[in-house]
């Protein structure tokens, strides 16, 4: 099997250390292996995604010394394939219109907390609800009723048994942003033909609603590997909110980035950085 990988950054802001960590893991486990390593910009959020921000990840990739196969897929141009997937899973009566808001769902005190957050509590389900202008849930329940139990591989953590539930009613798609996350990845992984989902460990607990989209989409299953976050000397995850250093500004700094990538395979990090085990 030729072995498929791909980088699928959202160009939402500069690309910092972690990013590059886990490019450098999607890339090396797919050219250590002969396979294709390919990129994905994940610009579906019109609101947040800016192109100056594509512009800054290509150039940081090349500056990594990390070349991907092929054209660069954007998702911006994919909107009609997620469209026909969700009117897919309409026609299975497994969406359903919602109109709370994040206020609402808060409001409602009781929601407890899943992998992506707050549980919806369920209140548009079964209710009459003007479709303009409303976000199509996925009644999870019924989804994982028709699908039964699952299972998926990541080959660092093993076999996995899919928990769609624990994340609830997740949204598929807003108004303002066509397909969500969960439907948009999916969608596209199977699309390009990807063998192997390298990304960090905090999308882990997202694989298992993506396994259950694979078997109502009737998509093929890729493997996964979730890798180790890289953190800061005090082994907090690295975010652009705490002043994890750019990419960027590495780069106008004058820092080699061939350089920078061989230290970070190697584990030697920056001062300040934790190594990560896997
Ligand atoms: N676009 C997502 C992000 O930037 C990553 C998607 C994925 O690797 O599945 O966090």
């Amino acid at each position: 099997m030729t072995i498929v990988t791909r980088f699928a950054p959202s160009p939402t802001g500069k690309l910092h250390l972690g990013h590059a960590f886990s490019a450098i893991r999607s890339h090396d486990r797919a050219r250590g292996d002969g396979g294709s390593f390919l990129l994905r910009i994940e610009d579906i959020d019109g609101t947040r995604s800016r192109p100056d921000h594509v512009a800054g990840i290509v150039q940081d990739l090349q500056w990594l010394g990390l070349e991907w196969d092929g054209d660069v897929l954007f998702q911006s141009s994919r909107l009609d394939r997620y469209a026909a997937a969700l009117e897919r899973l309409k026609a299975m009566g497994l969406l359903y219109p919602c109109i709370c808001t994040r206020a609402d769902i808060a409001a409602s005190g009781s929601a407890p907390h899943g992998p992506s957050g707050a549980i919806y509590p369920g209140t548009c389900r079964g209710a009459a609800v003007d479709e303009s202008g409303a976000a199509w849930r996925i009644d999870m329940a019924a989804a994982v009723a028709r699908c039964g139990l699952l299972d998926w591989t990541d080959e660092l953590a093993g076999v996995q048994r899919a928990d769609p539930l624990a994340h609830g009613d997740v949204v598929l798609a807003r108004k303002d942003a066509p397909a969500s996350y969960h439907l948009a990845v999916t969608v596209d992984d199977a699309f390009q033909g990807v063998t192997h989902v390298v990304r960090g460990r905090d999308l882990f607990d997202a694989t298992h609603v993506h396994r259950l989209l694979q078997c109502l989409l009737d998509l093929p299953m890729p493997i996964y590997r979730h890798h180790a976050l890289l953190t800061d000397a005090d082994g907090r995850r690295l975010a652009k909110r705490d002043g994890a250093p750019t990419l960027t500004s590495l780069r106008e700094q004058g820092v080699d980035g061939r350089r920078l990538a061989d230290d970070l395979r190697a584990g030697r990090l920056p001062i300040g950085f934790g190594v990560p085990n896997a």
